[in-house]
């Protein structure tokens, strides 16, 4: 039996901007994948120590249009 791992939630720090704001991580799924809520700006989120309620943010890497 797999037990699902409840999502994480913490917050994150928009690079492009600075807005900071909520987001929900799904262990076992990877970086999450979000949009800033302000700019819109393609983001990846990473869980850092358990305990801690902020997530390691960065800019996705978009694939390049032709
Ligand atoms: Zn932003």
């Amino acid at each position: 039996m797999v037990t699902p791992q409840a999502p994480q939630f913490g917050t994150y720090r928009c690079p492009v901007c600075g807005h900071r704001d909520g987001a929900e991580l799904h262990p076992g799924h990877g970086p999450g994948r979000i949009s800033c809520s302000y700019c819109g700006s393609a983001l990846e989120i990473s869980a850092t120590d358990p305990g801690s309620h902020g997530f390691v943010t960065q800019l996705a890497q978009v694939p390049a249009h032709g």
